[in-house]
């Protein structure tokens, strides 16, 4: 029987893992398919506090794993299949295998949606980007594009003309999922450049670790072409990891789950934390902020049901 187990091992479980390590509750956290969460897929980060020249992702997540770790925290490999919150203590399966707990915080993520290219793959942190909060800065007077024809690209791509010399707004279609008056606004901004209607079809150069150009093809005529340019902000949504827990835990109509006083869920005693529940700021430090919220709330609730 654990006190407290952390479903996934990115900022929010890696944090709420220090917490509740430190508060002696022993937590087990389950690393999921992606141990160490998105942070692991970038390079460097350079809006975390506490490190001025930057630090790069994986190294920033190691340290957290040795923090928690450090103070008696057990991690498993795999990834949850099954949970049954319907009583206390909760059960959670890792295929085969049965945990009982307590308490769960739920850290499991979000993960971006991808065009599908092996290059975008390979490129990821290298040039390619699902963030433009987080590596804007890298792209100070380049040419780089966006893909989507939502809110979220429109705001990708705006923000992003305040570093960018040029931002390429690709989309597959000439008419656009999102809302007039994002659309006007990227329509009004000189620096966004239409390319409708068009799909990436590859992006070069994955040999040489960096973007160089990616290969358009017109979804009306066929026709190829090329755009050099040296950053790719994929903005086609995320998809939150919550498959799981469907019609067990309240998620919102994307299936981000539903939290209120802090992190707590509609089931007592299970707690959720990180970019899971949270759409809109999807930063490191805030998945990490959340994270502490969720242990403390645990360690709360163990104390009130007096175990
Ligand atoms: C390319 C890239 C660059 C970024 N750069 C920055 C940056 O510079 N600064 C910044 O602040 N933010 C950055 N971010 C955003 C930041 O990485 C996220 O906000 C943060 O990682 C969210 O942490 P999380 O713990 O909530 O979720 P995640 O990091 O998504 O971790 C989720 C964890 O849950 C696990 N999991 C999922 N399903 C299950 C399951 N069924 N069972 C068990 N475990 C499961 C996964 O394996 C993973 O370990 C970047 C993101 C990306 C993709």
């Amino acid at each position: 029987m654990h006190n407290v187990v952390i479903i996934g091992s990115g900022c929010a479980g890696l944090t709420a893992a220090i917490y509740a390590a430190r508060a002696n509750l022993k937590p087990l956290v389950i690393d999921g398919y992606e141990p160490g969460g998105q942070l692991t897929l970038t390079t460097m980060v350079e809006n975390f506090p506490g490190f001025p020249e930057g630090i790069l992702g994986p190294e920033l997540i190691e340290r957290m794993r040795k923090q928690a770790q450090h103070f008696g925290a057990e991690f498993l490999a795999g990834a949850v299949t099954d949970v049954d919150f319907s009583k206390r203590p909760f059960h959670i399966s890792v295929g085969k295998e049965n945990f009982e707990a307590k308490t769960v915080i739920v850290a499991a993520g979000a993960s971006a949606r991808m065009l599908g290219l092996d290059a975008e793959r390979q490129l990821i942190g290298h040039g390619v980007s699902t963030c433009a909060t987080c590596d804007g800065f890298f792209f100070r007077g380049k040419e780089i594009a966006v893909v989507g024809g939502g809110d979220t690209a429109m705001e990708e791509a705006l923000f992003l003309t305040r570093f960018a010399s040029r931002v390429h707004l690709i989309h597959r279609r000439r008419e656009f999922r999102a809302t007039k008056i994002m659309l006007d606004r990227a329509h009004a901004n000189e620096k966004i450049k239409f390319v409708t209607p068009a799909v990436i079809e590859n992006i070069s150069d994955a040999g040489k670790s960096s973007v160089e150009a990616v290969s358009l093809r017109d979804t009306e005529t066929g026709k190829k072409s090329e755009l050099l340019v040296e950053g790719v902000f994929v903005a086609i949504g995320h998809e939150p990891n919550t498959k799981v827990f469907r019609s067990i835990l309240d998620m919102d109509e994307n299936g981000y789950l539903a939290t209120r006083n802090g992190s707590k869920t509609n089931i007592q005693g299970v707690f959720a934390a990180g970019d899971v529940q949270d759409h809109h700021y999807r930063q490191a430090v805030t998945a990490a902020g959340s994270g502490c919220m969720a242990a403390m709330d645990a360690e709360k609730f163990l104390e009130a049901t007096g175990h």
